[in-house]
Order: structure tokens, then sequence, then C-alpha cells
């Protein structure tokens, strides 16, 4: 869900040289490694050829079932978790409980735990092409990427069913699965909603307490921030690839995000994450400076723009390669954890 200028992306030709520091401390060379259709052929099969994904669908299982199948065949185990959820009644009639899945693939090594995630499941309106194919598609790709690489601890990617709201969403249901477990997680990297927003951004996990009702709407919230070292190596390692992120601007979020999406599940059991997200944060049509814009034009995500026509191919690319290096410096123990 989140935003920044075009800019940015003008340096997308100047990419190719820096990932070389990268091979040097040898981990692979993603930049080279993950190519735009790698993650572009995820995006279509996810919002083309299923289509909306609505929490508990037959299409949310249909994407469960892709996504369960590229893992198996990468060599990962995978195990598809099921659980019960009430979607959001968004002003009608309460909804029904229904079940929905996270499909969850692991790569074993010592109790240390990384988790990548983004949520597979869609609003109704559109194809949820942007939110979150997108984030979807740089977990495959990163998955892809990693899975011949080395790693001393446990690698986990996880598609979340039910973020769209529900009760509880499938990242809650996930890190309620774990129990005390939760501890053993060094990092968790959340991928939401990277393809339609005008600029890359990499954010640390804040503890939020929103204003009351009466408020304005632009009133601030509370932010308590957590440990910044995973949105921090992200930053470094993208200066490093040559890849355009920036974060939240100093006069709001200072770096940290919100508790719009699956990160905030970790973030509440204390667990260190970094969260990428195409947002504007300042600039031309940003009315509220804590909510921003996903483009210059307004929100995308929720409409019916939300199609495969609408994402930046070079922006998931980019976002998957950041994933992949991100999770694997972590992963290997090269990075230093805090
Ligand atoms: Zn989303």
């Amino acid at each position: 869900m989140l935003r920044k200028p075009f800019m940015f992306l003008l340096a997308l030709t100047l990419v190719v040289m820096p990932a070389a520091a990268l091979a040097e401390d040898g981990l692979p060379d993603f930049v080279t490694l993950i190519a735009t259709e790698d993650v572009m052929s995820h995006v279509r099969a996810l919002s083309v050829a299923i289509g909306a994904r609505p929490m508990g669908s037959e299409a949310e299982m249909k994407a469960a079932e892709y996504i369960a199948a590229a893992f198996i065949d990468w060599g990962y185990e995978v195990e598809i978790q099921a659980f019960e959820t009430t979607p959001p009644a968004h002003g009608e009639e309460a909804k029904e409980p229904v079940t929905s899945h996270n499909v969850i693939a692991t790569k074993a090594g010592d109790e240390g735990i990384v988790v990548v995630g983004a949520h597979m499941d869609s609003v109704t309106a559109a194809t949820g092409a942007g939110d979150n194919a997108t984030g979807v598609a740089t977990v495959l790709a990163a998955a892809e990427a990693l899975a011949g690489v080395a790693t001393t601890h446990t690698l986990v990617f996880i598609t979340f069913g039910a973020e769209e709201g529900g009760s509880p969403s499938g990242a809650s249901y996930y890190v309620e699965s774990l129990g005390e477990g939760v501890e053993d997680v060094i990092a968790m990297i959340n991928i939401d909603s990277v393809g339609v927003g005008d600029a890359l951004n990499a954010y640390a996990g804040a503890l939020v307490t929103w204003p009351g009702e009466d408020a304005p709407e632009d009133a601030a919230p509370e932010i308590e921030g957590g440990p910044v070292w995973v949105r921090d190596l992200a930053l470094d390692l993208a200066a490093e690839m040559g890849l355009p992120f920036g974060t939240t601007p100093d006069t709001t979020w200072g770096g940290f995000t919100g508790d719009w999406s699956d990160h905030y599940a970790f973030v509440e059991a204390d667990v260190p994450i970094v969260y990428f997200e195409a947002w504007l944060w300042e600039g031309e049509g940003i009315e509220n400076p804590w909510w921003g814009a996903e483009t210059e034009d307004g929100d995308v995500m929720h409409t019916e723009g939300d199609i495969y026509t609408n994402v930046k191919p070079a922006q998931v690319e980019m976002t998957a390669e950041l994933v992949a290096a991100t999770a694997a410096a972590i992963a290997t123990g090269m990075a230093p954890v805090e």
C-alpha cells in the first residue's frame, strides 16, 4: 500500500555496475540474476489468468496452488496452512466466516528464521495486480533466486491470505501459530503494492496509536519506533546495487510505517521488519501527510484501475532484487543482526 518521485526511475539505466560488490561478498548478483519477465509472469498469472482473489474464494485458492507449485519446483518444503477468518463488513451486514490459506515454503537451516512474505488475496474491485500480485511476484522471484544459495538460518517464504481486512489476517494467524517460537524470527520482510505507486520505499516497523475519531483527519498518530536495522540494511544494499529506494519523511513517519499490512502482526510480536511499498509521501497531490498517495493522481489500489497494464515492471523487478539481497544477507549471516 504506499509512495515517491519519477526522477529516481531515470537512474534505472545506470543500475548494473555496483552489484558486483555483492558478488564479491559471495552473494549472487541479483540485479543480473532476476529479470523483468521472471517477476511479471507471476503478476500476470495472478491478476490476469486468475483475477480478483477475495479471501476464502476459489480464486484465492487457485493463487495458493499456483504459488505452492512454484515453491515445490524450486525444492522448497511447502505447507498450506488453512484458517477461519471473517471478512470485513464494509458497512453491510456482518459477513460469515470463510476458510482462507497461507502458503509456507521452508528451506531449513538453524533455529533462527528469516520470513519473507506478501499477501495474495485482493479486494473484489479490479484484479489486485498492484495490490498485491506485485508483492507475491517479488516473493516468488526471490525464492527462485535463493533456492540454490547456501544459507545458515532457516528461510521461510509465505504468501498470506486474508490481508484485506480479514479477522484474523493470515499474517496474524501465522504469528499466532508460532507461539513462543516467534522469538526465533530474526527478521520479517513484507512486500505490499510495489508496482503502481510512484516511488519505491523501505520502512521500519512501529507500534501506532491513531488519534480518536474527533481528531482532524491529518492529526498525528503516536509512533513508537521499533528496530531499524533491517530497513537500514535494505537501504544500504539498495544504494550498493543502484536501486532507487527511499523512506518516509522526517516530518511525518521518519522512516517508519503504520499498521496497514502484514508486517504489523510481526511488529506486535517484537520482530524487526522492513516493509517495501511504492508510494508518494511528499509533493503534488499529497493532502494528508500521514496517508500520502499512491500516485500524483491519487490512490489506485482498491479501485478498478488496479490492473496488470497499470503495473510498472521495473519497480517490481527492482523490489524482487532488493528483497532477494536483503533476505540473503540476513539468512547467510553476512549482515550483522541486532
Ligand atoms: Zn495490500
